[in-house]
């Protein structure tokens, strides 16, 4: 059955191995990944989602591990967190264009920042990088353009290009990234995601994979096996 739900981690595992696709989406082969800084993540999203949503946090800090706290002070005075606050952990829902296809996600953060009449959408990442290869990299893409598009259910009226996207790495200081949005981009994104779409739902088995593009696969041993069978 073909899928016409989308988030931007299919799109991203797409295009990096088409057999991690097959692999992940199509036969479901899921496990959790613990790997890196996942427990660090989440618990730092929990805690700026509190903060900003006007909750006491300093019980929470107390309590939390240097790591968290390093991560927290780092991030605290920033301007960013001075802006009105628009959204946050915003789930959306998002159709592509007018088709049968829709995007799916959780935005961290969206702000309005009024001396310079801007949106900015705020993804916060306490890895140790922000996204390599940042401009084949859906999540900011769907991001803005799930934004954008929801404008009206969000009673908010502004221009694309009043709109950024802010890739914020919180560890050893703060870097950020920082991705502006058009109606030419908008229109490119568009297409880019309906080829994608086109593409993958013409998928139906893993492809032999050439080269694999990422050391720690969960799916190697399979893939491996995959290999052998279809030499
Ligand atoms: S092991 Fe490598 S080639 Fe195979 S699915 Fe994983 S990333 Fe792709």
């Amino acid at each position: 059955m073909q899928n016409n739900i989308f988030s931007h981690d299919h799109f991203n595992t797409w295009q990096t191995c088409k057999s991690r696709y097959f692999f992940k989406y199509i036969k479901k082969l899921n496990w959790p990944d613990f790997t890196g800084d996942y427990e660090l993540g989440k618990n730092f999203h929990a805690l700026i989602d509190y903060y900003l949503r006007g909750f006491d946090i300093e019980p929470l800090i107390k309590n939390a591990g240097n790591e968290l706290e390093e991560c927290w002070n780092y991030i605290k005075d920033r301007q960013i967190l001075s802006n009105k606050l628009i959204k946050t952990e915003w789930g959306f829902n998002c159709r592509v264009s007018d088709t049968h296809n829709w995007l799916i996600g959780r935005i961290d953060a969206v702000f309005y920042d009024a001396k310079t009449d801007k949106y900015i959408i705020a993804d916060w990442k306490t890895g140790k990088y922000i996204p390599k290869n940042i401009n084949s990299n859906f999540q900011h893409k769907i991001y803005l353009y799930a934004f954008f598009n929801s404008k009206q259910s969000l009673n908010l009226d502004f221009e694309p290009e009043q709109l950024e996207f802010r890739y914020i790495k919180i560890q050893d200081g703060v870097s950020i990234e920082s991705i502006d949005f058009s109606r030419e981009k908008e229109i490119e994104y568009t297409d880019n995601m309906l080829n994608l779409i086109e593409d993958i739902n013409k998928a139906e088995k893993a492809n032999k994979p050439e080269t694999c593009p990422i050391n720690q696969c969960a799916y190697k041993n399979l893939c491996f096996k995959q290999v052998r069978k279809n030499p």
